[in-house]
């Protein structure tokens, strides 16, 4: 290991120059080593790699006139369609002339080598990701932000740090959740949000939505993407015959699959919703009390 370490050393000074001592900016550039070699860090104008035509990032196959002005591979389809109808054959809207495209293997080469930092680097995301692979990156992203529910509040950080922030900035008081067994809770009527915090810390968030009808109860699995493990939902609630007079009344529904959501946009009332109505809730205080179960479905 040593003498590998010495070997990858000792290329990297030849690289810079027999016998001259790396300086501090050149020795930040070198970030690490790929198999082809050392890996540098460059910031590039996003226009270099759009299509000169259309502007859509360029990703092989790439074409390229005669005079070497770069293309999507969908635009000199497009070109030439063109081209039959004004009868100039095979011709560039940049250089205006009849021109022959070729594949330009340089940029492909180029992009298949390129690696970009993940959009989410600010909320802890330190991966560099090939080009091509960035956007697929990103919609899985487990780093990627989810948004305060408050009204008024900016805040979006990882889903852990949301955690933290309703409880310090928000006051919120989270409820812990086993999977797979019932959770009684009493719900205040304007008690909009209820915080779940499972097992595995998915954060799950009970929202009490007021219509003029009753209370719409709805459970989100508060996470970026809709991702593995999913959850399935029942919830219930129910007035009882404490007074031994009236007949006890239940709703009841279940979710096969809550929903995922960043919370972006704030808080939407999705498909699957409880009406609670009004006679369901405690006379006095205007409480109710619901019971809540979520388990895991196998994937
Ligand atoms: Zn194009
Ligand atoms: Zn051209
Ligand atoms: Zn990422
Ligand atoms: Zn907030």
């Amino acid at each position: 290991m040593a003498e590998e370490a010495a070997a990858k050393r000792t290329k990297t000074e030849m690289e810079l120059g027999e016998g001259s001592e790396p300086d501090a900016a050149e020795a930040a550039q070198v970030e690490g080593e790929s198999p082809g070699g050392v890996e540098i860090t460059v910031k590039i104008d996003s226009k270099a790699l759009q299509c000169r035509i259309c502007s859509e990032p360029l990703k092989p196959p790439i074409f390229k006139c005669g005079a070497g002005h770069v293309l999507c591979c969908q635009c000199p389809e497009k070109l030439r369609e063109v081209g039959d109808v004004l009868r100039l054959g095979t011709f560039c809207a940049l250089c205006c002339k009849s021109t022959r495209y070729s594949r330009c293997v340089e940029l492909e080469w180029f992009i298949d080598a390129m690696k970009v930092p993940c959009l989410n680097q600010s909320y802890g995301c330190n991966e560099f990701v090939s080009y091509q692979q960035k956007e697929k990156h990103e919609s899985s992203c487990a780093h990627a932000p989810c948004y305060c529910p408050e009204d008024d509040c900016a805040f979006k950080a990882p889903a852990c740090c949301l955690l933290d922030h309703l409880v310090t900035a928000h006051g919120w008081s989270p409820t812990n959740l086993g999977y797979n067994k019932p959770l009684k809770i009493p719900l205040a009527r304007d008690c909009r949000f209820t915080l779940l915090v499972g097992e595995d810390m998915s954060l799950f968030l009970l929202t009490n939505t007021l219509t003029s009808i009753g209370s719409a109860l709805a459970v989100v699995c508060v996470r970026p993407h809709e991702s593995e493990p999913s959850y399935s939902c029942n919830i219930s609630a129910a007035h009882g015959v404490a007074d031994g007079k009236s007949e006890g009344r239940l709703v009841f529904q279940k979710n096969p699959h809550v929903s995922s959501s960043s919370l972006e946009g704030g808080v939407q009332l999705g498909n699957f919703f409880l009406l609670v109505p009004p006679e369901l809730a405690e006379s006095s205080s205007g409480e109710l009390t619901v019971h809540i179960r979520i388990d895991r479905v196998a994937p």
